[in-house]
């Protein structure tokens, strides 16, 4: 589509001038001279929204004229991050619009600090579902993710006394540029009530669901911006509204204030992201969250088949496929089943051909807490019907199937129902469900989804072994070096061009570059100005100085015993024990930074963080360290943070216990700004590894392997206490009174190490740690050797990008077609 000469909304300086001044006064009815920086970003962030929802638009208008078939991505987290700088740079309007401000007498690169992020999700999973949402436009792929308009994302957290507080993340109090209402796409969603059996004029049985309550969802669209790509996808998010026809009710009753009371009730569902990582929650507003994020997304998805096409209902599948993103939008199943069987009156067996055609499932963990299942009361009084056709799924599987193949066999029966009994009462496993719903389940790395096959779903597995494939996850090399590091994006791109910013693998040209000497100056002063910005952020919100030339040694990640943020933590306090003992210790000085949240009811990852800060508390006043050791725990974790400390680092921290960590993708960002890894044979490590090479990496500790020929043998972790001196005064030290003068503070530490039994086996991997960091030691202080260690990481670990991941998606799960506009 051509745009008019005369149109407004050039990629011009002049053109982008006239938009800001504009929307300063007329949308935000500012003087242009006196508009605070709020109302410049706000301007700023229109401007640029002007450039992108036309984009948006065609491309719309494209898929749907061209008939293709989109991919739904159903995701109950996303973590965006901030939205500006990524949007600009995407689609290289970023100097333009640098130049124009300073026409205009204004810093982008300020404007840019006043933007909230939009945490609308705990961690890695809700991050991956942001970086997939980058990769879709930007490799032309038609599709809409879906998600929930959370009032508040993940909470803010502030350290008070070193212990975490949490406060409410208002993140659109102030309304957010990005975001527009789409109320002709609202919809209603039917709750609790019950399920009657009616039979038509032939005698034909079907069911209805009546007496329910009613809530409404609205829709805003977020412009999703691909890096050069004319593809502008949306990311749809639903708000929950009371449903005004049954206040009215009430109102008329005279009960005005009830009416209000039910109206805030509603509006209660979008209210707030549970704050949960790695562990179910199973609270009834949490099911009613997914059902109502759900239904109003079939039902959008459902409304785009019926008014774009006049196809049978067999159709369906070619225009849409829907990624489970975890089993936490896993309802969608029985609720399209609900759609075909109870309203469109299709027959059971085509209805279900249909779902399994349509779904497909990403399993993100293999932590036993960590899988969803739903009690079938609770289940039943929120969502009667859909408990019915779980059963009857079930029913169906177990005795047609399951039968077919293991002949009487109940224990078989048993492991593969959808329903799992357990302490009198019976639960709906949400992850088999989600397995045979569709027609694809994948692991997120490779040594993840061979544990799917082996020791999470080893039946399922054998039933339909083509049904499981791995796909790796990847970040968007866009936001997570581009746009946080452009220092390191411009010299890459002078030394081997721009092509890898599209196509990853390019970057091994730079590998080469490792023996250039002039080359590694260039890369190191890049990451020493990383440093010495990320000190002065740590002055300011920590109050503690840091030398840009100690080594930076980053674990940023969730709070969990299984990332075993207390194994990294006792070996800071051996060091600092060591130098406390030899003040001429010989090591380089090394900054420790850890950026983490727990879940507000995790009471022991709470005490590792109020350790951490216990430690650093100590560490960072004694002067007796010679400012060889620092600890900072930056607060308040999350993308904007990220972005600053990844660049900055030299040292990347992933020694989860061998098993426990599905992927990760932190790994994956740091490796790709030149930092180091010090880790496991664990998640997306075991792939790191094979890319950069054993002399390019430090591995240490237990293997999957080696973790279960341990319990074989029966572990105890007293015998590594005593086994290791070391080890055994550190962890004493740490759970004395000396850090908090008071001896009980950290012994529920103490005592998940020892009297607990060490669940993650951080006894058992100290050692192996403790001397691959002294490894880590040895080889920073040879510079050039470090230096080109860092490059060969830059350079090799390509294969990580979330493009390559979402092309594999496109070819071996959506069959979808790139559509360029
Ligand atoms: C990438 C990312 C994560 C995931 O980190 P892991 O180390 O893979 O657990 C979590 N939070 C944020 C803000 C991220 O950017």
């Amino acid at each position: 589509m051509e745009t008019p000469a005369n149109c407004a909304v050039l990629n011009t300086n002049e053109s982008l001038k006239l938009s800001i001044t504009n929307h300063l006064r007329f949308t935000l009815g500012a003087y242009v001279e006196s508009a605070s920086e709020n109302d410049w970003f706000v301007a700023t962030s229109l401007a640029v929204r002007d450039r992108v929802m036309e984009r948006a638009t065609q491309s719309r208008t494209k898929h749907r004229s061209q008939g293709v078939r989109r991919v739904h991505y159903l995701s109950l987290e996303y973590l965006m991050g901030r939205l500006l700088e990524n949007n600009l740079r995407n689609s290289g309007l970023y100097d333009i619009a640098k130049q124009a401000l300073k026409d205009m007498g204004k810093d982008l690169d300020t404007l840019l600090q006043k933007e909230p992020d939009m945490g609308l999700g705990n961690g890695g999973l809700g991050r991956l579902a942001a970086c997939f949402m980058d990769s879709l436009s930007t490799l032309d792929l038609p599709a809409i993710g879906y998600g929930i308009h959370y009032e508040f994302g993940l909470f803010r957290q502030e350290f008070v006394n070193g212990r975490q507080v949490e406060h409410p993340d208002a993140w659109m109090r102030d309304g957010s540029p990005w975001k527009i209402a789409r109320p002709s796409y609202r919809q209603t969603v039917h709750l609790y009530g019950k399920v009657i059996q009616k039979f038509d004029e032939f005698g034909h049985p079907h069911h209805e669901w009546v007496e329910t309550k009613c809530l409404l969802g609205l829709p805003w669209d977020i412009p999703i911006v691909g890096y050069d790509s004319s593809t502008v996808n949306v990311l749809r998010l639903w708000q929950a509204q009371a449903d005004e026809d049954f206040n009215f009710q009430v109102f008329n009753e005279g009960s005005y204030v009830d009416a209000l009371r039910e109206k805030a009730i509603a509006e209660t569902v979008s209210k707030v992201l549970y704050p949960n990582d790695a562990t179910e929650s199973g609270k009834e507003l949490r099911l009613v969250q997914q059902y109502f994020f759900v239904a109003c997304s079939l039902a959008d998805i459902v409304r785009r088949f019926k008014n774009g096409y006049n196809l049978p209902w067999s159709e369906f599948p070619s225009k849409a496929a829907i990624q489970l993103n975890d089993t936490h939008p896993a309802v969608a199943i029985p609720e399209l089943m609900r759609i075909l069987v109870d309203v469109e009156r299709i027959d059971w067996a085509q209805a279900w051909a249909i779902c399994q055609k349509t779904f497909s499932y990403t399993n993100h963990t293999l932590l036993p807490e960590a899988l969803e299942t739903w009690s079938t009361a609770l289940f039943e009084r929120v969502l009667p019907r859909h408990l019915q056709i779980i059963f009857e799924i079930n029913h169906r599987f177990l005795t047609g199937e399951v039968e077919a193949r293991w002949p009487g066999d109940m224990e078989k029966k048993r492991v593969l129902s959808l329903i799992e009994e357990r302490g009198g009462g019976k639960h709906v496993r949400m992850a088999h469900l989600s397995v045979l719903g569709g027609h694809a389940t994948n692991g997120v790395a490779a040594l993840h989804t061979r544990l799917l096959c082996e020791r999470l779903f080893p039946e399922f597995f054998e039933l339909y072994p083509d049904r499981f494939l791995n796909l790796t996850n990847g970040v968007t090399f866009r936001r997570w070096l581009d746009v946080c590091n452009p220092q390191l994006s411009a010299l890459i791109t002078e030394s081997i061009g721009s092509g890898w910013l599209k196509d990853s693998s390019k970057l091994r040209e730079l590998d080469r570059f490792a023996d250039d000497s002039s080359f590694r100056e260039r890369f190191q002063q890049i990451k020493r100005g990383h440093k010495v910005h990320l000190a002065k952020i740590i002055q300011d919100t920590c109050g503690v100085s840091v030398s840009p030339d100690a080594l930076f040694d980053v674990q940023i990640k969730r709070l969990h015993e299984y990332k075993r943020q207390h194994l990294n933590l006792l070996h800071i306090v051996s060091l600092y024990r060591r130098l406390l003992e030899n003040p001429q210790l010989d090591i380089a000085p090394r900054v420790f930074i850890f950026g983490a949240k727990a879940a507000p009811g995790y009471y022991l990852a709470k005490n590792i963080i109020h350790a951490i800060n216990a430690l650093a508390n100590k560490v960072n006043h004694d002067p007796r360290v010679g400012g060889k050791l620092k600890v900072i725990f930056m607060p308040n974790y999350g993308v904007s943070i990220a972005e600053r400390i990844i660049p900055a680092a030299d040292l990347s921290e992933q020694i989860s216990t061998a098993g426990k960590e599905a992927s990760g993708t932190g790994n994956m960002k740091l490796a790709l700004n030149g930092a180091l890894t010090i880790g496991t044979l664990d998640g997306a490590n075991v792939e790191i590894l094979e890319e950069v090479g054993p002399d390019n990496i430090f591995i240490f500790g237990l293997t999957v392997e080696g973790v279960t020929d341990l319990y074989k043998r029966g572990y105890n972790p007293w015998d590594f206490y005593w086994a290791s001196e070391d080890l055994r005064l550190s962890l004493d030290w740490l759970a004395s009174d000396y850090f908090t003068g008071n001896q009980d503070e950290f012994k529920p530490l103490r005592d998940s190490l020892l009297t607990h039994g060490d669940p993650f086996l951080v006894m058992a991997d100290y050692d192996a740690y403790a001397a691959s960091q002294a490894e880590v030691d040895k080889a920073y202080r040879d510079q050039p050797r470090w230096q080109k260690m860092a490059i060969h990481n830059t350079a090799r670990v390509g294969k990580f990008s979330s493009d390559r991941t979402i092309l594999e998606y496109a070819e071996k799960v959506w069959k979808l077609p790139q559509v360029s506009m």
